[in-house]
């Protein structure tokens, strides 16, 4: 089995994108809720909800207006722990100069194998890392600056309403790069449903079909219900089919993630069987192999190993069996080489996920 440090971590080949797809002149949705002052409603909204949070399901009810702190370790300013130019993620979103990704630091969620462990549940570190609502936008601006082909928000969940303040601001600077909404699928539906025909591009994981491996790995107590929901709400604000855009990159729609996990503790079949039955055999998946076990994975136990081939190749074989063939499975080795070091905040993804200057 051959190591390819440098190649793209996502091989066309073991699961072809064979759906028609819409190819349309691309304006981002934002900039018409921008014009017409609705942004800036949504943005009172959303701010409104932070004075007894419930941005996301935890329904924590602290006041992160005045900084309280509760379940995401996050109080009213965003937290940014890296922001960067990012080719690991799926190809018809990297193209040539990748996707502008900004990650956001500690999350709602306590996944005990999180490859992003060191600023997702570093709490107190990366509340260091917080920055203005201006210095947020400017990131999104340099990137796009830098040629990127979209904003990546990466575990945006706890801080959709600084996001979408930020985001008017970029707007009124000359934002018009699509954003994705890089998701754990934690969400809540109110939120979700302000971000209608602001987010163009969903990326929802769908991470676990049993409750109880939800709260073991992830410390969450309904994940599959609660995900399923969003990830539905997403389906219903973009549609099924991609829409590319004269330069063939996704510009609206949604992409599911599920990454497989050893003993399948994901539960891959049933998700998958899940995401044919109830929003059909058109939707686009991204399958993952890149699973290794790092944080507190390496002394739990069933998650203290990579997931076997046979394994990989078994949820494969499931997408063949459901008639599911949109979207795009990990070569097995990747779990060899997409390992992302926070250390080095500007180039997080050294070992072949992050090759741009
Ligand atoms: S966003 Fe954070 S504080 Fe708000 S409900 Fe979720 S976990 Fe709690």
């Amino acid at each position: 089995m051959s190591i390819r440090p440098h190649f793209p971590i996502f091989d066309r080949s073991a699961f072809n994108h064979t759906h028609p797809v819409q190819a349309i002149a691309f304006v981002p949705s934002y900039l018409a809720l921008y014009e017409s002052g609705e942004l800036s409603r949504r943005v009172s909204r959303l701010e409104s909800m932070l004075a007894s949070c419930d941005i996301c399901p935890h329904d924590c009810h602290n006041n992160r207006l005045k900084d309280e702190i509760a379940r995401c370790y996050s109080g009213y300013l965003p937290i940014v722990s890296s922001y960067t130019p990012h080719f690991g993620e799926e190809p018809a979103l990297v193209g040539t100069h990748g996707v502008g990704n900004i990650f956001f630091g500690n999350c709602n969620l306590r996944c005990v194998y999180c490859q992003n462990h060191a600023i997702s549940q570093n709490h107190k570190l990366e509340r260091k890392n917080e920055v203005s609502f201006e210095r947020l936008a400017g990131m999104m601006l340099e990137l796009q600056e830098k040629g990127c082909h979209s904003i990546g928000l990466v575990s945006p969940t706890h801080f959709v309403p600084q996001i979408v303040k930020s985001v008017e601001i970029a707007a009124a600077g000359g934002l018009r790069l699509p954003l994705v909404y890089n998701t754990n699928a934690y969400d809540s539906m109110a939120v979700l449903r302000l971000l209608e025909d602001v987010i163009d591009i969903y990326l929802p994981d769908l991470k676990y079909s049993e409750e109880e491996y939800g709260y073991q790995y992830s410390k969450v107590r309904n994940y599959p219900a609660v995900a399923r929901m969003a990830v539905a709400e997403m389906r219903r604000q973009v549609g099924t089919a991609l829409q590319l855009g004269n330069d063939g990159l996704v510009k609206r729609g949604m992409i599911i993630r599920h990454l497989v996990l050893p003993n399948d503790l994901a539960g891959s079949e049933e998700t998958l069987r899940w995401v044919r039955d109830d929003l059909g055999r058109g939707t686009t998946l991204s399958v993952m192999s890149q699973y290794f076990p790092t944080h507190r994975a390496v002394s739990t136990p069933l998650l203290e190993r990579k997931v076997r081939e046979r394994e990989y190749e078994k949820v494969l074989r499931w997408l063949d069996r459901l008639g599911l063939e949109n979207g795009w499975a990990q070569e097995y080795e990747a779990s060899e080489y997409y390992r992302p070091e926070f250390e080095n905040r500007e180039k997080p993804f050294q070992g072949g996920a992050d090759n741009f200057d």
